[in-house]
């Protein structure tokens, strides 16, 4: 099956100031689609051809998994902003206390975990089978899927994904994250 771009919620200027236009307009719409179509073309003929980008991602490693693991990790990245702030719903809240001892513990460890990503790479907040919430780092194009576990959010520390705005400074790209993250979005991604 041929992937394809998932379609952003928001218009392109719609989280200026803290993302800007151009940011977006390089990457989400140059570097992202760069995966998603060197994807394509790698899994010409593989067996890969058929599965779904969950699947590949689970499955493949190599090349494939590069491009597969980054078109799925950008597609969650992107589609959980919002232009407006939102609240973290209590089901969500309730587990991150639990889990972390307080939301603003948790954000603090997250952000930290972020800041500590030497090169490229992703943190992930990830839930595992039994409910349990835990901040996942990867090199590259990391995630937590091939591990069995759920994604609820993830942010981009790959130095594309600020430099436009925020040049060498990942703090304060990681503090914009916190204004544009839709947690209504990552809570509806809770599994338990
Ligand atoms: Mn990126």
């Amino acid at each position: 099956m041929t992937h394809n771009m998932p379609q952003l919620p928001y218009a392109m200027d719609a989280l200026a100031p803290l993302m800007s236009q151009e940011t977006l307009e390089y990457h989400y719409g140059k570097h992202l689609q760069t995966y998603v179509n060197n994807l394509n073309n790698l899994i010409k003929g593989t067996e890969f051809e058929n599965l779904t980008l969950e699947e590949i991602v689970k499955k493949s490693e190599g090349g494939i998994f590069n491009n597969a693991a980054q078109a799925w990790n950008h597609a969650v990245f992107f589609c959980g902003f919002s232009p407006v702030e939102k609240n973290i719903p209590a089901n969500l809240a309730e587990r991150l206390v639990r889990d972390f001892g307080s939301v603003e513990a948790f954000k603090e460890a997250f952000g930290k975990a972020a800041a500590g990503v030497f090169g490229s790479g992703w943190t992930w907040l990830a839930e595992d089978a039994e409910g349990k919430l835990m901040i996942k780092s990867y090199s590259n194009a990391g995630n937590p899927l091939p591990e069995g576990l759920n994604v609820i959010f993830g942010l981009d520390v790959w130095e594309h994904s600020y430099y436009i705005d925020y040049r060498n400074n990942r703090l304060a790209y990681i503090d914009a994250f916190w204004k544009l993250l839709d947690w209504e979005v990552a809570a509806k991604r809770l599994l338990k």
